[in-house]
């Protein structure tokens, strides 16, 4: 398949989906996968709601990238959701500002508060959501689907990047001059919170430099439960 065989294809298959679930939202942390849909959705003219949580800690960079996508795509409201303050400061009253990095369940804290009670509140009222996942940006990723219920949520969610291969997502990037966040060319090929991203060495996993400190199998911040290692496509 030629790379605008794979363009095509998802550009069809995500105006098919917002043809049929409705309302519909694209989780948007502004890495190149995102940036693919988000400019998809704009060019189609998609009926898609296009949401970010910032969790407050995200890098100078992505903050830089959120505003430029602001004057590049001026159809397209990002609209962003914040941690709750109160229980923010109480956890960082109790914990530390930098508890994250004592343990896994700090960490996990910390991701539920700044991003998964966010999260919640992003997809309340939405028939389904798509996401920039792909099966080879990780172990924890080999068994994503390209449509699977969201029992958690309680709605659909859509990954129609799932099959596409890094260099599909850059050609993507490159041709269509679509911006992307600064540190992708500084080695890092997956961007979260600053304090728990780093630079990755060659022949690293991709996400390797989200939360190194841990076992790869942990990685995962909630908002995409880790899955079963499958074999082959679902
Ligand atoms: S990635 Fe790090 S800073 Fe961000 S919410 Fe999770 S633990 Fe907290």
């Amino acid at each position: 398949m030629t790379p605008e065989e794979r363009f095509a294809g998802t550009r069809e298959r995500l105006a098919s989906i917002a043809g049929r679930v409705s309302p519909l939202a694209l989780a948007c942390s502004f890495g190149a996968e995102d940036m693919v849909l988000l400019d998809m959705v704009a060019d189609l003219g998609l009926p898609i709601e296009v949401f970010s949580l910032d969790t407050g800690r995200l890098p100078a960079e992505t903050y830089e990238l959120m505003q430029t996508v602001r004057e590049r795509y001026p159809a397209v409201t990002v609209r962003y959701y914040y941690p709750d303050a109160a229980a923010l400061g109480a956890w960082v009253t109790e914990h530390g500002v930098n508890a994250f990095y004592l343990s896994i369940d700090h960490r996990k804290s910390c991701c539920a508060i700044r991003k998964l009670e966010p999260l919640e509140r992003a997809l309340a009222g939405k028939a389904g959501w798509i996401t920039g996942l792909r099966r080879e940006q990780s172990p924890t990723r080999q068994g994503v689907p390209e449509e699977e219920t969201d029992a958690g949520h309680g709605l659909l969610k859509f990954n129609p990047l799932a099959d596409w291969s890094e260099a599909e997502v850059w050609t993507y990037v490159k041709t269509r001059d679509v911006p992307f966040n600064a540190l992708h060319e500084r080695h890092y090929p997956s961007i979260g919170c600053a304090p728990c991203t780093r630079a990755i060495a060659v022949g690293e996993d991709i996400r390797a430099g989200r939360w190194w400190w841990e076992n790869p199998e942990t990685r995962e911040c909630g908002l995409h439960p880790a899955r079963a290692v499958r074999n082959g496509r679902k």
